[in-house]
């Protein structure tokens, strides 16, 4: 089976790439097209644009294609920030404005209610209009200040439960896929299709 990647992102690509092969070994991730042009993301949910970005990247590269979106929810911002959590600190801002935001945000709030968690829904649109969807979810709490050097976004503030005290940014790509919200939801993914 081949799938076009709907994200550009390199990191993002990387992850899905590794975590899917790792258990359907006949797929075959394709990159993006260049040239595709953008979407606009302005579903209410997860859910609503990951299929945004799945049904446009099948309709225009005329294959099957995979969309995946991700929200940290912070339980002390009242789930924020959410869908939104690509464009956080406004719309040219980079993750590290993202996370000072949140950071600043946070300043008063003591270690145990630091809670959160981050949610993946993706998504497989093919062209004759079926679609699969699967979600997953990694629960953990928000670190003081960033520690680490891999991943990418917010890794550097979020310290997955199981695997505490260390910030995903901390882990091997291996480590975070095996827990990861994204790893998780590919492989209930894998599983449907
Ligand atoms: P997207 O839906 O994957 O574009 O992600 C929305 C926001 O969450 C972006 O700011 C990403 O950087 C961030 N994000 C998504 N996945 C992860 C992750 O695995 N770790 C850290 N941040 C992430």
């Amino acid at each position: 089976m081949r799938l076009v990647m709907a994200s550009a992102n390199p990191h993002k690509a990387i992850e899905i790439a590794e975590v899917l092969q790792a258990v359907m070994p006949d797929v075959e991730i394709v990159p993006r097209p260049p040239g595709l042009g953008d979407v606009v993301e302005d579903g209410e949910t997860l859910e609503a644009n990951a299929l945004i970005k799945a049904r446009f990247v099948c309709a225009a590269a005329g294959e099957p294609a995979i969309a995946d979106d991700t929200g940290l929810e912070v339980d002390a911002l009242d789930g924020a920030p959410g869908v939104h959590s690509a464009r956080y600190a406004g719309p040219r801002q980079d993750a590290a404005a993202n996370v000072a935001k949140l950071l600043a945000g946070l300043r008063d709030v003591p270690a145990h209610e630091r809670t959160a968690r981050f949610r993946t829904v993706v998504t497989v649109v093919f062209s004759d209009g079926s679609e699969v969807l699967a979600d997953g979810v990694v629960e953990g709490s928000i670190a003081t200040e960033p520690r680490g050097e891999g991943g990418f976004g917010y890794d550097p503030v979020f310290v997955p439960g199981e695997t505490a005290p260390l910030t995903f940014a901390e882990m091997s790509a291996e480590a975070k896929n095996r827990i990861s919200h994204r790893g998780r939801a590919l492989r209930a993914l894998a599983e449907r299709l």
